[in-house]
C-alpha cells in the first residue's frame, strides 16, 4: 500500500512538473511557465528585433546584436543592458532546456517600449513638462552637511524650467516655493494638463548608496524594487499603468540624458510605486540625482554647476522622448536587413488587451 501511495505522489509530481515546464505556443513565440510566470526565449526576441542569435561571450554573458542596436545581461542576473543603458529587470533571465529566457512582463514592458518607441500606441504629441521638486517646507527630505535636497530639487528644477521655456515648451512647477505640497496634490496638478509629461526631481540618501537612478511606475502585478517583496497592492491597477509603454520610453530618454553627462555612479532605471508617479494620467518618471548621504555625490549635488548639468540633462531627456515617440522608430533593422527575409514573427505577446498589432499583421492574444 506504501508503494504505491508513493507512486501515485511520484506520478501526481511527474505530472505537475510537466505542467510547469510545458511550452505554450502564441502566434509564432514560444512560452514558457516557469516559477508561475510566462517566459519567452532570447532567442525568439533576436528573431523578432531582426537579430543574428545570442552570443555567449563567456560566462553567464549573452549579448543580441541588431544593427547598432544591442540586449545585453547574464543569466539569474536582473541587471540588463539595451544599446547600452542599464534596465534592472523585474524578473532575472533564467536559463531553461538550455534556451535564455526572458520573462513576458519585462520583455513587454522594457524592451518593446526601448527598442522600438514609435510603436508605442496611445503616445501623444508633448507640449508641455510638469516639473516637480521633490519635497518642501517641513519636509526637508534628504540632507548633507552642504544642504537640503528640498532646496536643490527646486533649484533644479527652476535652472530646468529656464531652458525648457528657451526652446518654446510649457512648463508648469509643483511648487515654486519652500513649501509643503502634499503628494496627491502635486498628481493632481499634473493631471490638469494634456499633452504633458511629468518629472519629479529628488536626491537619495542611505546606507552606502551612490549614484544616479530613474524610476518609473512598476507594471500592474510586478513588485515595486523599493518594497522587501509583492505585496497584494501590486496587483491593483493604477491610473498611471495606462501609459506603461510611455513611462518606461521617458525613463530611458531620461536616465540616458544623465547618465552620460554624470560622473556619479550608474544605478539604472528601476521600478516603483511612488505616489507621484502612480497617480498621475500622463507618462511620468522620478529622478534620484545622487546620494546626498555620500560625501562625493553630496559635493557634485551641492556645486551649481552639477545642477546645471542635470538641468541640460532633462531638456535633452524631453527633446529625445518627443522625438522617439512622435516618428516611427529609426529603421536601423530594415535597412541591414539581410538579402534573405528575415524570419517574421508577430509582435510580442501581449501582457493586455491594449498591445497594439504591428506587422506582421498575425493577431496574438494570451487567454488570461
Ligand atoms: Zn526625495
Amino acid at each position: 500500500m506504501r508503494r504505491v501511495i508513493v507512486k501515485v505522489f511520484a506520478l501526481i509530481f511527474l505530472l505537475s512538473f510537466k505542467a510547469a515546464f510545458a511550452a505554450q505556443h502564441v502566434g509564432d513565440w514560444t512560452l514558457y511557465k516557469l516559477e508561475g510566470r510566462d517566459y519567452v526565449t532570447l532567442a525568439n526576441v533576436s528573431e523578432f528585433y531582426g537579430a543574428t542569435g545570442v552570443q555567449r561571450p563567456g560566462g553567464s554573458n549573452f549579448l543580441i546584436r541588431a544593427g547598432s542596436r544591442s540586449l545585453r545581461g547574464a543569466t539569474n542576473s536582473v541587471e540588463f543592458f539595451i544599446n547600452g543603458l542599464k534596465f534592472n529587470l523585474s524578473y532575472p533571465i533564467v536559463e531553461h532546456d538550455g534556451h535564455l529566457c526572458i520573462s513576458r512582463m519585462d520583455l513587454t514592458k522594457v524592451v518593446e517600449p526601448v527598442m522600438r518607441p514609435g510603436k508605442i500606441k496611445g503616445a501623444e504629441k508633448v507640449d508641455t513638462v510638469v516639473l516637480d521638486a521633490g519635497h518642501g517646507g517641513h519636509d526637508n527630505g534628504a540632507w548633507s552637511p552642504f544642504g537640503q535636497e528640498k532646496l536643490y530639487s527646486l533649484d533644479v528644477v527652476f535652472r530646468t524650467k529656464k531652458l525648457l521655456e528657451q526652446i518654446g515648451m510649457k512648463v508648469v512647477l509643483t511648487r515654486k516655493t519652500d513649501v509643503f505640497i502634499p503628494l496627491h496634490d502635486r498628481a493632481a496638478i499634473a493631471n490638469r494638463y494634456d499633452n504633458a509629461i511629468f518629472i519629479s526631481v529628488h536626491f537619495n540618501s542611505g546606507g552606502a548608496g551612490t549614484g544616479l537612478e530613474t524610476y518609473t511606475l512598476a507594471p500592474r502585478g510586478v513588485p515595486s524594487m523599493m518594497a522587501d517583496g509583492p505585496r497584494i497592492s501590486d496587483l491593483e491597477h493604477c491610473r498611471g499603468n495606462n501609459r506603461d509603454a510611455e513611462n518606461m520610453a521617458l525613463a530611458t530618454a531620461t536616465h540616458a540624458a544623465l547618465v552620460v553627462r554624470s560622473q556619479l555612479h550608474d544605478r539604472g532605471i528601476k521600478r516603483a510605486r511612488f505616489v507621484v508617479i502612480r497617480d498621475i494620467e500622463i507618462p511620468g518618471v522620478l529622478i534620484e540625482g545622487g546620494f546626498l548621504s555620500n560625501s562625493n555625490d553630496a559635493k557634485f549635488i551641492h556645486s551649481p554647476e552639477y545642477r546645471q548639468q542635470m538641468a541640460v540633462s532633462i531638456v535633452t531627456a524631453v527633446n529625445n522622448y518627443r522625438r522617439a515617440v512622435k516618428v516611427q522608430a529609426p529603421t536601423e533593422v530594415a535597412s541591414r536587413a539581410p538579402a534573405v527575409p528575415r524570419v517574421h514573427l508577430s509582435p510580442p505577446p501581449a501582457m493586455e488587451s491594449s498591445s497594439e498589432a504591428v506587422e506582421p499583421t498575425v493577431r496574438t492574444s494570451i487567454p488570461n
